[in-house]
């Protein structure tokens, strides 16, 4: 999934290269870009809005559904575009974002079952996005369960089963995903390795694919504690100050415009970052042991927030290595 990265050719490219057989996002844009120059089946990760049905049968071959009214458009359009567009139906299984009651969705496939130029090829749910809830066997199960019920009741028969996202590798891995779950809708885990809702690494993947540098533009001995009366600052919010002493600090040039400055995790030993605002961050490098000079850039590791708006930041230069 490329949404992390706002739909990143490149970076689609090296997932396909790595095997990946569908790109998912969750913006009509994003597919846009991606279906100009790559040749797999694109699917859209949100439910696709009235507003924009003619891009989404355009640039998504599949799309993640939970409304009829949306499918109702979608097999319109299709045909009126002479295509047949992939439909997979979710289903909440307790976290309460998107998706249909499980209950509804047998009287809801065979409603759209038949839609002209609109193929049913799936079910499929997500968790950990909203309430937090954690993937499990059971609540996994429930799309199995109802694979079979369309199979017995509607003599329908589903191939894919798309049973969740990075959150439930952790199934996989401890052999607890149903066997006949035979999707699962990568994002975070295959862009940064990490599975940020369960505050877990993913130990057999890389956690340094991207890093976010930024040069420094300033460098001082300066007192730890602000002088003057403490209003607000520029977010509205009121800072705190612990005193340290003199200090030996740094500014780069980045801030909240680039990157999630409050996640980022600085390469060298003895970075602290104190704050940012809009286009500075404030550095503590006095436990740096080498003399950091303006000019000199810093590494710094992001998380996903932090990733996902450095990517859709026109400041920030992308480079591939
Ligand atoms: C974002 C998203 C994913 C990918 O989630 P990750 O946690 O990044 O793996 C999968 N499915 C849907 C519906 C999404 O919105």
């Amino acid at each position: 999934m490329t949404k992390g990265v706002c739909g990143n050719v490149k970076i689609a490219e090296q997932m396909i290269e790595g095997g990946a057989e569908i790109i998912g996002d969750s913006r009509v844009d994003n597919l846009k870009k991606l279906s100009d120059s790559l040749d797999v089946d694109l699917m859209l990760l949100r439910t696709p809005m009235c507003s924009n049905i003619s891009d989404v049968v355009r640039y998504a071959d599949i799309s993640l559904n939970s409304e009829f009214e949306v499918m109702k458009k979608l097999s319109k359009e299709a045909v009126k575009q002479d295509k047949v567009h992939r439909a997979i139906i979710m289903v909440d299984v307790g976290d309460r974002r998107e998706g249909i009651m499980p209950q509804d969705f047998i009287p809801l496939l065979r409603k759209v079952k038949d839609l002209e130029n609109l193929e049913v090829i799936g079910i499929g749910t997500n968790v950990g996005c909203y309430g937090g809830v954690q993937p499990t066997f059971e609540n996994t199960e429930i799309l199995v369960k109802l694979a079979e019920k369309a199979n017995k009741e509607l003599n329908f028969s589903l191939t894919t089963l798309s049973g969740g996202s990075t959150i439930t590798l952790k199934l996989m891995e401890e052999d607890k995903l149903p066997q006949r779950i035979n999707q699962l809708r990568i994002g975070e885990g295959i862009l940064l390795g990490t599975s940020i809702s369960q505050d877990r690494d993913i130990p057999y993947l890389h956690r340094n694919v991207f890093e976010i540098e930024a040069e420094i533009i300033e460098v001082k001995e300066k007192p730890s504690v602000p002088e003057g009366e403490i209003g607000q600052d520029a977010f509205g919010k009121k800072p705190e100050f612990k005193d340290r002493g003199i200090r030996r600090r740094a500014i780069a040039a980045i801030g909240k415009q680039d990157t999630d400055t409050s996640n980022l995790t600085p390469k060298d030993d003895g970075v602290e970052i104190l704050g940012a605002s809009s286009d500075h961050m404030i550095l503590d490098v006095e436990d740096m042991e080498r003399d950091i000079k303006i000019g000199d850039t810093l590494s710094f590791l992001p998380t996903y927030s932090g990733m996902l708006k450095a990517f859709t930041s026109e400041y920030v230069d992308k480079m591939y290595i």
